[in-house]
């Protein structure tokens, strides 16, 4: 049997993977980052993330399903989301 993965997908529902999400993130706030983001290291450790907590196949994906990009670890894409957000526009990472 081939291991899977569950990860949310451009609709924002669940699918099953054959990858390894390679992206976090918190399904209240969506807000989406690195798996070694040390803001969302931080929160598990904290404990009130867990049950929040979704994986994204690519960022693609993520910013489908309506997900931003974390200011900690996806600077560079936040501003670009932001800057977009500003002025109206879509956005794609
Ligand atoms: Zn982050």
């Amino acid at each position: 049997m081939t291991k899977t993965y569950t990860v949310l997908g451009p609709d924002g529902r669940r699918c099953q993977s054959r990858a390894k999400g390679r992206w976090g993130g918190h399904r209240a706030l969506r807000i989406y980052g690195r798996l070694d983001c040390p803001s969302a290291l931080r929160a598990i450790a904290s404990g009130g993330y867990v049950r929040q907590r979704v994986f994204f196949a690519d960022e693609a994906a993520a910013a489908a399903a309506g997900f931003r990009p974390c200011a900690r670890c996806c600077g560079r894409q936040y501003r670009k989301w932001k800057t977009a957000r500003e002025n109206g526009e879509p956005w794609k990472p």
